[in-house]
């Protein structure tokens, strides 16, 4: 029997369990896997932004685990791991009880790194369900006396996409309530729809034009330095100041791996961001049987910025990274030198209510063979759609049907994982 425990329960570690579970049969040895994680439900993560501005409840985008995970035979722990040994492949969990591992997979996301002053305090956040619940408890508030409201994303940020959705969602919002107030976005991009991809077809001007027609003003290259209760102050490339005044502010903070990461020595954390450093195979190269997927891999950005940006990490990335995972585990058990690494495809869709605004990338890296960019009512409805099918296939643990497979792959002509090549 090998164990095989899974550090998280959102869509890296529930991807990995699943696909794992699809691949039971063709390991030589059973296996168990585990799933470890405090946070009781799995949450649809890109839902967070209309969780916040009050278009969604939780209940709506929320899985239990422990009922869910039990009809497909996975153990859940429901409980943080606090330490990770490396050396005696095991963990450490809140109750000080340890849990072995044969595999481990470290599917944590990330730690938010409220970092530039002020920021803490007075700028909301929607990157977990208790901060997008928070915002949307501010954004009420201010609605009763409304005033300036600053959107962005600060230095190192990698996750641009909910700025923009967040920051379009809410000028629909206040559109329907007949507010007019003055509405800005201020990005470290170096022109709006960057995302720190460098780019994605014609999203620098479509996007531009939807916030200019959202009279949203903009501004890129920039570097929020502080945020206090009624201004937010930037800086430009040559260090010159300015300020915003702000009754309301969102933004994205840069990511860093959790602590858990930094107890596993710095073979594991990368020292820069304390994220997991993996090779091709998302396998870490000191520990063989530690994998990685998700937010909390170490993913060098893809080109330099004069301001620096990272690369997103998305949804179908995160799930090409767990059925690559997957498949080298079941190698490992069955010793198959036979190595697999993920596409890195990204779908992006912002649903703004109205109409919807997104991307396909066959792959992140550049020369890519298909990248759209796409504005229309239909991507509306799409993330919608894909919201209760996603939460779907993690009710029914089916992580990829092979029709979503073979509609991609028809589509876009992008496939999930591919054999690295000695
Ligand atoms: C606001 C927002 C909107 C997004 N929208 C989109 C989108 O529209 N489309 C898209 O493709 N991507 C989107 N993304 C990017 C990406 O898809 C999500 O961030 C995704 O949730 C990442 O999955 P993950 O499993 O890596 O991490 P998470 O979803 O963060 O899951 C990590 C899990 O690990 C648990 N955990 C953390 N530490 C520990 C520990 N020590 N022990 C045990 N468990 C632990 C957490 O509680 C959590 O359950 C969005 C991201 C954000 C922040």
């Amino acid at each position: 029997m090998k164990k095989i425990v899974i550090i998280g329960g959102g869509i890296g570690g529930l991807s990995t369990a699943y696909y794992l579970r699809s691949l039971k049969n063709k390991s030589k040895e059973n296996i168990k896997i585990t799933v470890v994680s405090k946070r009781r439900n799995f949450e649809f993560t890109p839902a967070f932004p209309h969780l916040a501005i009050g278009w969604r409840k939780l209940y709506q985008i929320s899985v239990d685990l422990e009922s869910t995970l039990k009809k497909f035979d996975i153990n859940y722990i429901p409980q943080d791991a606090t330490i990770i040994i490396p050396e005696k492949n095991k963990i450490i969990l809140e109750d000080g009880k340890e849990e072995e591992y044969d595999y481990l997979v470290i599917a944590t996301g990330p730690r938010l790194m409220m970092e530039v002053e002020g920021q803490k305090e007075y700028a909301n956040s929607i990157c977990t369900s208790s901060h997008a619940l928070k915002t949307f408890q501010n954004f009420q508030s201010f609605l009763e006396n409304p005033g300036p409201v600053v959107v962005g994303a600060i230095p190192g940020t990698s996750c641009f996409g909910p700025a923009y959705e967040f920051i379009l969602m809410l000028s629909r919002e206040l559109k329907k309530r007949k507010i007019n107030i003055p509405l800005y976005f201020i990005t470290p991009e170096p022109f709006i729809g960057h995302f720190g991809l460098g780019g994605v077809a014609e999203s620098n001007k479509i996007l531009s034009q939807e916030l200019e027609e959202n009279n949203i003003k903009y501004f890129t290259n920039k570097k929020i330095t502080k945020v206090e209760a009624n201004k937010v102050t930037f800086e430009d490339l040559e260090g010159s100041k300015e300020e915003i005044e702000s009754k309301f502010v969102m933004l994205m903070p840069r990511f860093n791996g959790p602590e858990v990461v930094e107890t596993a020595d710095d073979k594991v954390a990368n020292p820069a961001n304390k994220m997991v450093m993996v090779n091709k195979a998302f396998q870490n190269e000191e520990y063989k049987n530690i994998y990685a997927v998700g937010v909390v891999v170490s993913i060098p950005p893809i080109e330099k910025t004069p301001i620096p940006t990272g690369v997103p990490k998305t949804g179908m990335m995160i799930e090409h990274m767990a059925l690559a995972v997957a498949n080298n585990i079941i190698n490992d058990i069955n010793n198959d030198p036979t190595r697999y690494t993920p596409e890195l495809s990204a779908i992006c869709v912002a649903d703004i209510g109205d109409t919807g605004i997104g991307f396909f990338l066959s792959s992140i890296q550049k020369p890519r063979k298909t990248e759209l960019y796409m504005k229309n009512y239909f991507l509306h409805h799409f993330k919608t759609v894909f919201e209760k099918y996603f939460l779907w296939k993690i009710k029914t643990g089916k992580i990829t049907p092979l029709f979503e497979e073979k509609t991609i792959n028809l589509l876009f002509k992008a496939h999930p994982i591919y054999k690295i090549e000695k």
